[in-house]
């Protein structure tokens, strides 16, 4: 298929305003950005280029270098599937790596499919206007100062669900003659926490996993902990050559697994209850699975955790039960063990050692919910009751997650209605995908998509190859407009909250929520339903020639 054939506007089928330069402009280069420069150019042979703001590859694992960053999905299913010969060549030395090797792989998947020469780096995209006359989206980005201007049939957004960094507005911060950093835009020579006093404000995955590593080499680390977090061990080991083996024999089942698992994880489910079994075997179950560590204490325990109150106190008293048997001093475990939200209801970090830190000499819990922040000093921090002496502060206090970095560029689309005020009352989307009153835009892990809620290659690998497909058929039936409707949205967007009302997700404070972030909507935002039954009707609304949006010619 050729450019020209792709876009249909050449071919006089569609309108005759100003042609663009581009059939499909990709914002974002991270897992979700490469893999779509990848499927639509060496795929459906579109012109596509790809905008990153950053100065490299890699997104999220570009972004988040802080001391302990890594996966806690397993590496041989977090990596993509779509190339047998890169699975084959790749290899993984641990079951969750550390960044600089996530890194290392994102940089060896842009060199390999030379994907570069169609990347330009330091560019954000800062305005997309949609052109009604054209069908084309107008680009506006900034370069070096620059500002340059595209226009491209199609936009598709790849700008990642956890890339927007939350930064809280803590009076004083200016003030604070230390240094300062947020997790998610660490300096790319590291930091050197050598004789530091450090403040870490925020218990989440991020903080869990950095917490031990800096308490390692800082004189004192202090941690602000406004919720305690359940945190399940790791047990991060190097791959072993028989293993690296067996998965590289096994690779099709194993892609085949994750994709028709609920997460995008490639374990068998279990099919039991925790309320089905007695007490003893209970506890069996959970030591095994807190053994073996990672997720599948929630996967491989019992399948009732999400759903049911009662089932889940259980694994909740287990953790905490466990946070008592390893934290020395009983007022530290007491404010360490959550008591507001259901185990897993925010996404459990998986950590090394989290726990155990708060027994080194070196390091401070701080509850900042009962106490808390009143202002960042020049030389510290003070909260209602106490001032803390700080050299450096940590912001682990995430991101304001699935629409902050799509709002950031500021959408604007049929009519000039901006994607803002369409998501005044939290977002819409039609199966994460598409926006209604938005043509020609697609938003890969979009809200309304169980990506965060997955393993999210696996996500991010249907999205792309459902999208690319789609313009595939638009370019064949030489269409150039496509919108989802009304209608079809609004279906999807109750089937999104009917879903997740049925679990014990909406009881959390959690992001999925938005609730971290102050004033934004509270909107469950992922889709809960799983991974294959999402799929499964992505296909099948393509089998039906693309129910629920609108094309045009
Ligand atoms: P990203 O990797 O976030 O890339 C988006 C890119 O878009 C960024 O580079 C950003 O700079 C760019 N961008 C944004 N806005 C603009 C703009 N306006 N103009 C130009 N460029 C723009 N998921 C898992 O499934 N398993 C894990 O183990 C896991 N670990 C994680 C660990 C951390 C520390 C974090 C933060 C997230 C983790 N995730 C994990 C989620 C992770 O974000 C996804 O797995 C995946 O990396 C997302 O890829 P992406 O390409 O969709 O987005
Ligand atoms: P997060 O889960 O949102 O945690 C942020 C932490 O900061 C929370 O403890 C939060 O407290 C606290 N916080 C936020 N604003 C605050 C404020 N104004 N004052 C005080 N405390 C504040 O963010 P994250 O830890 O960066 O993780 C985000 C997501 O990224 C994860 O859920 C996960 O999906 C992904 N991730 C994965 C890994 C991995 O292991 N692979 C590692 C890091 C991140 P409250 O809970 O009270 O809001």
């Amino acid at each position: 298929m050729s450019a020209s054939q792709s876009t249909g506007g050449r071919d006089n089928k569609g309108p005759s305003a100003q042609q663009p330069e581009l059939d499909a402009l990709i914002v974002g280069a991270g897992f979700s950005g490469l893999y779509m420069l990848y499927r639509a150019r060496d795929v459906l042979g579109l012109r596509a280029r790809v905008y990153e703001t950053a100065d490299g590859v890699g997104g999220t694992w570009y972004w988040n270098r802080y001391p302990g960053a890594r996966c806690d999905s397993e590496s041989f299913y977090y990596s993509f599937s779509f190339s047998e010969e890169l699975e084959q060549e790749w290899q993984w030395t641990s079951k969750y790596p550390a960044q600089p090797e996530i890194l290392r792989y994102l940089e060896h998947v842009a060199d390999r499919f030379e994907l570069r020469p169609d990347i330009q780096l330091e560019t954000r995209v800062t305005r997309a206007t949609f052109d009604e006359d054209s069908h084309c989206w107008e680009v506006r980005s900034e370069r070096a100062g620059r500002v340059e201007i595209i226009r491209a049939r199609f936009l598709i957004t790849a700008v990642g669900c956890l890339s927007a960094a939350n930064i809280p507005k803590i009076n004083g911060l200016e003030s604070f003659r230390g240094d300062w950093y947020h997790t998610g835009g660490w300096p790319e020579e590291g930091v050197d926490f050598s004789r530091k006093r450090v403040g870490l404000i925020g218990t989440g995955s991020t903080g869990i996993q950095a917490t031990p590593v800096i308490a390692a080499q800082a004189d004192q680390l202090t941690v602000f902990q406004r919720t305690a977090n359940f945190s399940v061990p790791a047990r991060n080991a190097p791959l072993v050559p028989e293993e690296v083996r067996e998965i590289k024999a096994n690779y099709r089942e194993i892609r085949r697994m994750a994709r028709e698992s609920f997460g995008g994880f490639p374990y068998q489910g279990v099919e039991r209850s925790a309320l089905e079994v007695d007490e003893a075997e209970r506890q069996a179950i959970y030591e095994k699975v807190w053994a073996d560590g990672g997720f599948k204490f929630m996967w491989g325990s019992f399948n009732d955790l999400l759903i049911n109150q009662e089932a889940n106190d259980t694994a909740a008293d287990f953790v905490r039960g466990k946070i008592r048997e390893v934290v020395k001093d009983p007022r530290v475990a007491a404010l360490l063990s959550p008591n507001d939200h259901p185990f897993g209801s925010k996404r459990p970090p998986i950590d090394t050692d989290y726990f155990e830190t708060f027994n080194r000499d070196n390091v401070l819990l701080v509850d900042i919910k009962s106490s808390p922040i009143v202002e960042i000093t020049q030389t510290g921090l003070r909260t209602e009751s106490a001032e803390y002496e700080l050299d450096a502060i940590v912001f682990a206090t995430g991101f304001d997650a699935m629409t902050g970095s799509l709002l950031k560029m500021d959408i604007r689309g049929a009519h000039g209605q901006r994607l803002e005020d369409k998501w005044e009352a939290g977002p819409k989307s039609y199966l994460g995908l598409q926006v209604a009153g938005f043509p020609n835009l697609f938003t890969i892990t979009g809200p309304g998509s169980p990506s965060v809620l997955s393993n999210m290659p696996v996500s991010i690998e249907q999205h792309v190859e459902w999208i690319s497909d789609f313009i595939a058929y638009l370019a064949a039936k030489g269409l150039t407009r496509v919108e989802a409707t009304v209608e079809a949205e609004e279906a999807w967007v109750d089937h999104v909250r009917d879903v997740a009302s049925l679990t014990l997700f909406p009881k959390a404070n959690s992001w999925y929520l938005g609730a971290n972030i102050p004033g934004k909507k509270r909107v469950f935002m992922p889709y809960v339903g799983g991974v294959l039954p999402y799929r499964e009707r992505c296909d099948e609304i393509a089998r039906n020639s693309y129910e629920g949006f609108a094309l045009a010619p």
